[in-house]
C-alpha cells in the first residue's frame, strides 16, 4: 500500500525538493485535520513513520506560503520530478519537527552531568533515511527559522542541534496555538539559542553571580552551621531574577511580586530587593523587631523596594511566607489582581508576578495545579506569570525521580495550561538570562504563565546542619569536586578576554567590602516611592475604632428599589422573578426584609460611597442556597446582569466572581488581595463551612497568624455557611471550634449574626471599621428563610452591629431563674420552644461575636440577671466541637461569682453530625429541652 501510494505520488507529482514549503504546508494541514488534503496526499501522509514524533499543527507562515505559492502562475507551471528528492524533503522536514519536539531531551541540561538519559533517535537522520550522501545536498528548511530558504543537510542537523540541543531545552510544541510556537521559534532558533550579550552585559551577570556566592560564603563563614537554606549551586537564579526585573522593566512593569520558599530566599533579599547585609545580620545575631508579635525566622521574611530598570522604577514585593512549600504561589496571584485593580490595570501588564518553586514540591503539591487553572479565568487572571523552578534536583532528601514523581519533568504541569516550559543548565548563566528575556517577553505579547526550570544542584545539604552524604553519596562527591558556578563564568570571561582575572579577584573582594560595611548592595536599589497603598488609617487601631454606623432610611429605601431594579428585556427565571419582586416590597417597607435583601444592601451602601467590593467563592454570583442572585441570569439568552453596577456612575466597583472549584488556592488568592489591598470589601464565600477545611493551611499559616508573625494587616472575610439542619455528617459545621483555638492576641473575629440587620451591619462594620483584621463567619443555611429571623429597614438605619443580643421577649428578669447563652441557628430553636412552652423563667442570650469576646456588652445585658445563679451554654455541635471547650472560659468570667455554668449540646462525636435526619431530630429536640429545662 504505501508502496502503491508513493510510486502514484512519484509519477504524478509535478513539484521537486524545491518546494518543500508546499509540502510541508500539506503535511501540516493534514497533521491539522487529516481530511483536508486530498485522498492521494492523505495515503502518502499515513503512510509516513510519525518516529514517535506527536503530531505537529499547521503553521500560519507556511500556510500564507501556500497561498502565495497558489497565486503565482509560475510556481505552478510543471516541472521536472525528483521524486526521491521530494521524498526525503518530507523527511527533512520530520526531522526538523523532531528536533523541535524532543531535542530538549538531548539536551545538556544538568550540569553535573549525572542524567542517564535515552538517546533519542529521531534527532539522527539516518532515523528519517536521510544518508552520508544527503548530508552534502540541499533542503528546503520550511519554517525553520535560521539561514535562509535552503540548508545543506549537515548545517541544519548542526544547527538543530544547536538550537534544541544545547542548554536550553524548550518544550512548546505541545502549544495548540500556532501563533505561539513561531513566535518561540523565532526567538531561539534566529539565534541558535545562543545569545550574543555585549561586554557589559556579561560583566553584570558575572557580578550577580559574585553577588549569589559571596554572600553565601561570607554567610557561612560569619554564622557556621546556622539555617540559611543556600542557593549555592543554583547561583543563577540571581542574575535570572535581575534580568526578569530589568526585561519587565522594559515591557512596562510597575511592579513585580515575587513568592519563593526559603531556598535562597536570604541571597534574593540581599542581592535582589537590597535589604541591608547589616540587618540581616543583626537577625543572625538574634536581633528582632520588638513591635512584631511572635515574628518569623529570617528565611520566611518579605521585602519591598524600588529597582531601577532601563524602562523606569519597578516595585518590588516580596510575599512573607511560611514553609508550606508552594501555598505562596496563589497569594502572590492576589496581590497581583489587587494591584492591578487599583492600577486599573485590566492586563496585567504594569503588575508582573513571578513564583519561585522547588522540583519536588512543584510536581508533588495540588495547589500549584488549582493555581494553574485559575490562571486564564475572569476572576483571577494575571496576565500570566513568570514561573521558575530552582531545580537542585533533591528534595529534602529524596532525589530519585522515580520517587518525587511520575512525569518526566518536574514541570509537565506546566502542560495542563499548554505553557511553554524552558529547561535551562544553570552553569551556562548567559542561557539562563536568554530564557529570562524570552520569558518575560512572552508573558507580554501573550499574557500567559510561562515556566523556567532552572537546573542546578545543592552544594550542601537541606540546610547547613545536614549532611546530605548520608543520602545522596554520588552526587556530593559529585558535587565536592564540581567548580561554582561564578568560577565556571568567570574563567568563560577570562578566555575571552571580557574581564581579567585581577578584575575577577576584585570584583570578589569589593563585594566582601560592601558586606563588611552592611550597607545596601544592589546598585539599582531606590527608595520607595508613593506608588502603593496607605495602609497608615488602619494601622494602630482596634476593635473599638470608630465607625459610621448609620445609613439614612430614606437612603435605603431609595438603594432597596435600585437593587431591586431589573432592565424588562433582561429576563429573570420565574423563582429569581419573585425574590426580585420580594424585594421591591422589602424596600418600600411592606415585607420584612430577608437576608439576600440585608446582605445586598450591605453592599449597595458601600459601593454609593466609593468603597470596592469583591466577592468569590464556588457559587457566590447566586448564592449555593439561591438566596443572593446578585449577578441575574437572562433566562432567553444568557447573558448576565448585576443590579449592583448600576446604582449610580461615581459608585465604587464590585466584582462578584463564581471560583474554580477550589479552597486553598482561591482562599490564598484572597488573602494575598486583601493585604495588598486594604481599602472597600474583599469576602470569600465557602460553598459550604467545612469545605474551608481543604484551605486550612490558609487558616493557619496566613490569616490567623501572618499580623503576628509579620506585621501584615488582612482585611478578608470568610463567610462560611453553618448549621445542623440534619443533612449529615458533612456541610453541618464549619468546623467552628478550630477557628476559636485558632483565637489569641485579637488575631481575628469570629461572629455568628443571626439576624438580617446583624449580616447587613456586620459588613459595613467590617469595611468601615479602620481596622483590617479577618472576619470569620458562620453564615447560616436554613435561617436564610426562617421566618422568625427578619429585620426591618428601621433596623438598618438605626441599628448596628450587636455583638451580644439580650433577651428579646417581655420577661420580668425577676422572674427568669436561668439564663441560656448560645449562638447562631439553635437560638430560634429555643424561641420557639420557649413560646410555645409558655415558659417565662429562662432567658436567652445570643453571643454574636464569639471571639474577640465582648465582654463589656456581656457584663451590661446580664445586669438585669445578678441574681440568676443557673446558667448554660447551648450548642448544635457535639461537645467536643463549637464552641464549649474554646469559649467557655469566657461564659465563666461573665457570670455572677457562685454561679454555675452547665452545657446543653450534643455529646462527644467524632463525625461532626449524625447521618440520619430521625437521629438528628431526635438530638435537636433533645438539646433545646435539656436548656430550657424540659427533661
Ligand atoms: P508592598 O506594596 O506590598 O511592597 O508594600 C509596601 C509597604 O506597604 C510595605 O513596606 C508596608 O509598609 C506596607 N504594607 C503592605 N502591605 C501591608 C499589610 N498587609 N499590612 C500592613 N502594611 C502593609
Amino acid at each position: 500500500m504505501q508502496r502503491d501510494s508513493l510510486k502514484a505520488w512519484r509519477a504524478s507529482s509535478h513539484f521537486t525538493g524545491a518546494n518543500a514549503p508546499y509540502i510541508e504546508e500539506l503535511y501540516e494541514a493534514y497533521l491539522d485535520d487529516p481530511g483536508s488534503v486530498s485522498e492521494e496526499w492523505h495515503s502518502i501522509f499515513a503512510e509516513l513513520p510519525t518516529n514517535g514524533v506527536e503530531a505537529d499543527v499547521a503553521h500560519t507562515k507556511i500556510r500564507d506560503y501556500f497561498r502565495e505559492t497558489a497565486l503565482d502562475s509560475n510556481r505552478s507551471k510543471k516541472t521536472t520530478v525528483d521524486p526521491e528528492l521530494s521524498e526525503k524533503q518530507v523527511r527533512v522536514l520530520q526531522m526538523i519537527n523532531a528536533y523541535r519536539f524532543r531535542g530538549h531531551q538531548a539536551a545538556k541540561l544538568d550540569p553535573l552531568g549525572l542524567w542517564d538519559r535515552e538517546p533519542v533517535a529521531e534527532l539522527d537522520p539516518s532515523h528519517h533515511g536521510l544518508t552520508d550522501e544527503d548530508l552534502g545536498r540541499e533542503f528546503n528548511t520550511g519554517s525553520y527559522a535560521y539561514g535562509g530558504e535552503t540548508m545543506k543537510l549537515s548545517d541544519l542537523v548542526g544547527s538543530l542541534a544547536k538550537t534544541y540541543c544545547g542548554h536550553i531545552g524548550a518544550e512548546y510544541m505541545h502549544i495548540t496555538n500556532t501563533d505561539e510556537k513561531r513566535w518561540i521559534q523565532q526567538r531561539l532558533e534566529t539565534v541558535l539559542a545562543q545569545p550574543r550579550y555585549d561586554a557589559e552585559h556579561k560583566q553584570r551577570i558575572l557580578a550577580g553571580l559574585n553577588a549569589a556566592e559571596g554572600l553565601e560564603k561570607y554567610l557561612g563563614a560569619k554564622f557556621p552551621g546556622a539555617k540559611r537554606f543556600s542557593l549555592e549551586g543554583g547561583d543563577a537564579m540571581i542574575p535570572m531574577m535581575r534580568e526578569l526585573i530589568y526585561r519587565s522593566g522594559e515591557q512596562g512593569a510597575k511592579e513585580v511580586v515575587i513568592g519563593m520558599a526559603h531556598r535562597g530566599r536570604l541571597n534574593m533579599l540581599v542581592n535582589v530587593l537590597g535589604k541591608k547585609p547589616g540587618d540581616l545580620f543583626d537577625e543572625f545575631a538574634g536581633k528582632h523587631d520588638e513591635a512584631l508579635g511572635s515574628g518569623d525566622v529570617k528565611y520566611h521574611q518579605g521585602f519591598s523596594s524600588d529597582f531601577a530598570t532601563p524602562g523606569g522604577n519597578v516595585h518590588l514585593a516580596l510575599a512573607f511566607n511560611p514553609s508550606h512549600l508552594e501555598i505562596v504561589a496563589p497569594v502572590v496571584m492576589g496581590s497581583v489582581r489587587a494591584r492591578m485593580d487599583r492600577r486599573n490595570c485590566e492586563t496585567g501588564k504594569l503588575v508582573m508576578p513571578i513564583t519561585i518553586h522547588g522540583d519536588s514540591a512543584i510536581a508533588g503539591q495540588g495547589v500549584v495545579q488549582e493555581t494553574l487553572n485559575m490562571s486564564q479565568t475572569r476572576g483571577f487572571h494575571v496576565g500570566g506569570a513568570i514561573r521558575v523552578v530552582i531545580n537542585n534536583q533533591v528534595g529534602f532528601t529524596t532525589s530519585n525521580p522515580r520517587d518525587t514523581r511520575s512525569t518526566e519533568y518536574c514541570t509537565d504541569i506546566a502542560k495542563m495550561l499548554q505553557a511553554p516550559v524552558f529547561h535551562v543548565n544553570a552553569d551556562d548563566p548567559e542561557a539562563v538570562a536568554l530564557v529570562a528575556q524570552i520569558a518575560v517577553d512572552y508573558r507580554y505579547e501573550f499574557g500567559r504563565d510561562v515556566f523556567i526550570d532552572l537546573i542546578c544542584y545543592r552544594r550542601h545539604g537541606h540546610n547547613e546542619a545536614d549532611e546530605p552524604n548520608a543520602t545522596q553519596p554520588l552526587m556530593y562527591q559529585k558535587i565536592k569536586k564540581h567548580p561554582t558556578p561564578r568560577k565556571i563564568y568567570a574563567d568563560r570571561l577570562i578566555e575571552q578576554g571580557v574581564m581579567s582575572s585581577e578584575e575577577v579577584t576584585e570584583q570578589i573582594n569589593t563585594y566582601r567590602e560592601q558586606l563588611d560595611h552592611g550597607d545596601c548592595v544592589v546598585p539599582e536599589w531606590r527608595t520607595m516611592s508613593e506608588h502603593s497603598v496607605d495602609w497608615s488609617p488602619y494601622l494602630g487601631h482596634d476593635w473599638d475604632a470608630d465607625w459610621e454606623h448609620k445609613e439614612p432610611l430614606e437612603e435605603l429605601k431609595r438603594l432597596g428599589r435600585e437593587i431591586a431594579e431589573v432592565p424588562p428585556s433582561h429576563k429573570l427565571q420565574s423563582r429569581v422573578a419573585k425574590i426580585y419582586k420580594d424585594r421591591e416590597a422589602m424596600a418600600a417597607g411592606d415585607k420584612p426584609l430577608d437576608w439576600g435583601m440585608a446582605e445586598t444592601l450591605a453592599y449597595a451602601t458601600l459601593l454609593e460611597k466609593q468603597y470596592r467590593v469583591r466577592i468569590t467563592g464556588q457559587d457566590s454570583g447566586r448564592g449555593t442556597f439561591f438566596h443572593r442572585h446578585a449577578v441575574l441570569h437572562n433566562q432567553d439568552n444568557a447573558t448576565t446582569y448585576m443590579p449592583l453596577r448600576h446604582l449610580k456612575e461615581d459608585q465604587g466597583p464590585i466584582e462578584i466572581h463564581d471560583s474554580v472549584l477550589s479552597e486553598a488556592a482561591v482562599l490564598a488568592f484572597e488573602y494575598g488581595y486583601a493585604t495588598a489591598e486594604p481599602s472597600g470589601l474583599t469576602m470569600w464565600e465557602a460553598q459550604f463551612g467545612d469545605f474551608a477545611n481543604g484551605a486550612q493551611v490558609v487558616i493557619d499559616q496566613f490569616l490567623s497568624s501572618g499580623e503576628q508573625k509579620w506585621g501584615r494587616l488582612c482585611g478578608l472575610t470568610m463567610l462560611l455557611p453553618h448549621g445542623y439542619e440534619g443533612q449529615g455528617p458533612e456541610h453541618s459545621s464549619a468546623r467552628l471550634e478550630r477557628f476559636l483555638q485558632l483565637c489569641a492576641n485579637h488575631n481575628m473575629q469570629v461572629c455568628i449574626p443571626t439576624t438580617p440587620a446583624q449580616v447587613y451591619h456586620m459588613i459595613r462594620r467590617q469595611t468601615l471599621r479602620p481596622m483590617r483584621r479577618p472576619l470569620v463567619v458562620m453564615s447560616p443555611k436554613s435561617l436564610l428563610r426562617h421566618p422568625l429571623a427578619v429585620s426591618d429597614l428601621e433596623e438598618l438605619a438605626h441599628g448596628t452591629y450587636q455583638n451580644v443580643i439580650g433577651e428579646v421577649d417581655e420577661l420580668d428578669p425577676k422572674g427568669v431563674n436561668r439564663v441560656v447563652f448560645c449562638s447562631g441557628k439553635v437560638y430560634f430553636d429555643l424561641l420557639d420552644k420557649r413560646r410555645r412552652e409558655g415558659l417565662t423563667n429562662v432567658a436567652l442570650v445570643r453571643v454574636e461575636q464569639l471571639y474577640p469576646f465582648p465582654a463589656e456588652e456581656m457584663s451590661k445585658v446580664l445586669e438585669d440577671y445578678q441574681h440568676v445563679t443557673d446558667f448554660v451554654w447551648c450548642q448544635e455541635e457535639p461537645q467536643n466541637q463549637g464552641a464549649w471547650y474554646c469559649s467557655q472560659h469566657h461564659f465563666w468570667q461573665a457570670i455572677p461569682s457562685g454561679a454555675n455554668l452547665s452545657y446543653a449540646g450534643r455529646e462527644a462525636s467524632a463525625a461532626p453530625a449524625v447521618g440520619y435526619p430521625s437521629v438528628h431530630n431526635k438530638q435537636q429536640q433533645a438539646l433545646v429541652n435539656a436548656a430550657l429545662n424540659l427533661n
